[in-house]
């Protein structure tokens, strides 16, 4: 089976990991604070704090921002299930914007009517999530310009889009947001095996989530309630959670972190060969953003259904069958069993619903050979022939 994306591990990634095994220093040392640091200098962005993944990232950033009981946090319905549960950890409810037509991000313009509205019912949110979806940044300036107007906080899932730009930007720069989350599960551009990251520019935020990562512990006197008892005192001064990642995964991060710029321009050259070979096909490819340049996390082809004989179904089992490990990103989170007695209404989220019934994604990773290409190609004019 040729999986829809999996991993890039090098010799020199191994010996970086070993390197770390042999040395005094497995968690709790120095490689974690130089991955924080490689990765802040190449988003351009003044701090990084690494944890165990993405859904703690998620955690705490929205923590740092005092998300609570009362307060709602929205999202888009195309994502993983960590973008809205985040909220949920809060105690905070969660509401989704529906999806654009052409990026599959969320709407921007259906954000701003659904924030005209909200204000009106005095439900504005606390904090807006967007989700750079396949890797393919929202339109943050748009967003950020909404966030002032309306008083909302920018959280940016960028969990697909490391190594992708935004107006020539590295995504994470948190030029429109407080915070940017990464993830580095083995499926996502770069990988620590599981593992996350949170950048700001706000050196309150930085603190904050620091403290959040280690059981909202400090040794920062200015912020203790008592005069140190001696060097080995410390105080937790809110509750925090042990997130924390290991030197063990950061060496194998930070190792991976100096092939990125190949990994998402392999991924680049993926996109655009499945995009010649789809051109006369009925199927719609991914549309790209001027203001963009892709991570490619995904490569997710929409079926014309009104065109093809097979059902959606028909043809992703095809897919299967032929070996082509083909996926689909994502259920609408509202559709969960988990969310519905929240009372979504699936009629307020037509896009979402439409992509939902048509797309499919096909593997996509930087060490995807021609050959696996040709036949993921050939699989797919095959499966949408099958009556
Ligand atoms: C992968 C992913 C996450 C969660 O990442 P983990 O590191 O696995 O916790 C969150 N949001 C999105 C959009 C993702 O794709």
């Amino acid at each position: 089976m040729i999986p829809y994306g999996k991993q890039s591990i090098s010799e020199e990634d191994i010996r970086a990991v070993v390197e770390v095994l042999r040395s005094d220093w497995i968690t709790q040392g120095p490689t974690i604070e130089k991955f924080e640091k490689a990765i802040a200098e190449y988003c351009g962005v003044n701090y990084a704090v690494a944890v165990a993944n993405a859904t703690a990232a998620l955690h705490i950033a929205c923590m740092a921002l005092d998300l609570g009981s009362g307060d709602v946090l929205w999202t888009s319905p195309n994502t993983f299930l960590a973008s809205a549960n985040c909220a949920r950890y809060c105690g905070a409810d969660v509401d989704f914007v529906d999806i654009d037509l052409q990026t599959y991000n969320m709407s921007t313009d259906e954000l701003e009517v659904k924030l005209a509205t909200a204000k009106k019912l005095k439900k504005l949110p606390k904090i807006v999530i967007p989700v750079h979806f396949s890797g393919q940044s929202c339109e943050m300036e748009k967003i950020k310009t909404l966030a002032v107007k309306y008083g909302f906080k920018i959280v940016e899932d960028a969990s697909h889009a490391i190594g992708g730009k935004y107006l020539q930007k590295p995504v994470g720069s948190c030029k429109f947001s407080d915070m940017t989350v990464f993830s580095f599960h083995p499926v996502k551009i770069i990988t620590t095996g599981e593992g996350g990251i949170v950048t700001t520019n706000d050196k309150k935020l930085f603190e904050r989530l620091s403290r959040l990562r280690s059981h909202g512990m400090t040794r920062e006197q200015t912020l203790m309630h008592e005069p140190s008892h001696g060097p080995w005192y410390y105080e937790q001064i809110e509750l925090g959670y042990n997130y924390r990642i290991t030197d063990i995964q950061a060496a194998l991060g930070l190792s991976q972190f100096q092939r990125i710029d190949q990994f998402v321009a392999n991924r680049q050259e993926i996109a655009h060969r499945y995009d010649q070979a789809f051109s006369s096909l009925p199927i719609t490819i991914p549309f790209q953003h001027r203001d963009t340049y892709s991570s490619y996390h995904l490569y997710v082809i929409r079926l014309k259904l009104d065109r093809i004989k097979a059902s959606h179904a028909q043809v992703f089992a095809e897919l299967r069958r032929m070996g082509i490990g083909v996926n689909l990103h994502y259920i609408p989170v509202y559709r969960q069993p988990y969310y519905r007695p929240f009372g979504y209404n699936s009629k307020n989220f037509p896009n979402a619903e439409g992509y939902y019934k048509d797309a499919i994604s096909l593997p996509m990773y930087a060490s995807l050979t021609k050959e696996d290409q040709n036949r993921v190609i050939d699989a797919v004019e095959t499966a949408i022939n099958i009556k």
